[in-house]
């Protein structure tokens, strides 16, 4: 616990957005465009309010954030402003942290791995490995090269409250957190790496274990927060870490027509998780004493990340541009908003 006579520096969290394009189906279906970026971390949003006048169509609500991206951005111009600055906390000793937020087809796993069309890894590299590209960088810098730094990678899903090893045929692993409150993910496997292909290797394999195998793939992995680390480690003690978080599609939480007692149980621990996520930041940035880490498996595991002297955040949320996602795009942007 930390005493009052202990000068800790505000938790620091950057929070981006990023609207994705219109789709082929949901221009055939003439969705329209509700999102407008005008730049300077602003997002406009037009919410519909009635459907059919279409003079009163339009009730213009502006969000602010540290930074905004259009549907033009790239991955690389989004990593640069986002996570890419976290990248030399880990080498410093800190902890980093990533987090891709939103509605499921709002473009988080695209952010954050890429498009694999298919199987493999084509040109357009997501934070996974552009991170790592620069993990790999620095490792070869002058100033870093004599640390004798080894990095690792880890890989893993949390679904229902439950910890499965995606470099491990999905093995499930248990948590443990001793006396000192030092969370361990027992098992878990930490692959050592040395270069990007390595890396981009195990995304590969940790993606494939998530979306296949089950009956309802591309469901399964929408409910389920996916994290990889990049550890890196120093005559086997941890440095540094970085973690990637592609989080569970936030929509479930306002899906309350569910009779399925599977889904119910589902959406409750989604729900908690990402309520866990959001009282953890907040507290964190008022220096709270008291961070509700033990709410969620997500925060749990995920402490030792936040609570470092030298940890930092960021935070992407994915926005759908169409009107007939705006529900969920207002559920994301006020979630974003009440971050420190
Ligand atoms: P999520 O992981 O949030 O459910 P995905 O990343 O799977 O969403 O995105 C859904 C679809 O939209 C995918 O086909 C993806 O390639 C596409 N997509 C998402 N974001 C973008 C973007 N910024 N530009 C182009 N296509 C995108
Ligand atoms: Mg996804």
């Amino acid at each position: 616990p930390m005493s009052l006579s202990d000068p800790v520096k505000p938790h620091r969290i950057c929070v981006g957005v990023r609207k994705r394009p219109l789709n082929k189906k949901e221009l055939a279906k003439k969705e329209i465009d509700v999102v407008t970026i005008p730049g300077n971390g602003a997002l406009l949003l037009h919410e519909p309010k009635q459907k059919v006048d279409l003079t009163k169509y339009l009730e213009n609500q502006t969000f602010h954030f540290d930074y905004s991206f259009d549907e033009d951005a790239t991955n690389d111009l989004v990593y640069r402003f986002t996570a890419k600055p976290l990248v030399k906390t880990i080498f410093e000793g800190g902890m980093a942290t990533c987090f891709a937020y939103g509605q499921t087809g709002s473009g988080k796993t695209h952010t954050m791995g890429g498009d694999f069309s298919g199987k493999s890894q084509n040109s357009s590299k997501g934070i996974y490995a552009l991170a790592a590209q620069d993990v790999f960088t620095l490792l070869r810098q002058k100033r870093y090269a004599d640390m004798d730094l080894c990095p690792y990678v880890t890989f893993f899903e949390i679904y229902n409250g439950k910890v499965f090893d995606l470099l491990n045929k999905k093995a499930k692993l248990r948590v443990l957190e001793d006396e000192k409150q030092q969370v361990n993910v027992v098992g878990l496997q930490e692959v050592p790496v040395s270069s990007v292909d390595d890396v981009i290797k195990m995304i590969e394999r940790g993606s494939a274990c998530r979306t296949s195998g089950q009956t309802f793939a591309n469901a399964s992995s929408s409910r389920s927060h996916a994290v990889l680390q990049v550890i890196l480690r120093r005559r086997n003690f941890l440095h540094g870490k970085f973690s990637l978080v592609d989080l569970a599609g936030n929509e479930r939480g306002t899906d309350v027509s569910s009779n399925d007692r599977h889904t119910i149980v589902e959406t409750a621990e989604i729900n908690r998780s990402l309520l866990a996520l959001k009282e953890c930041i907040r507290s964190l940035g008022q220096n709270s004493e008291h961070i509700p880490f033990r709410m969620s498996k997500l925060t749990q595991v995920l402490r030792d990340s936040f609570i470092g002297e030298n940890s930092r955040t960021c935070m992407i949320a994915m926005i759908s541009p169409g009107m007939n996602s705006c529900e969920y795009t207002l559920n994301t942007l006020r979630y974003e908003s009440v971050l420190p």
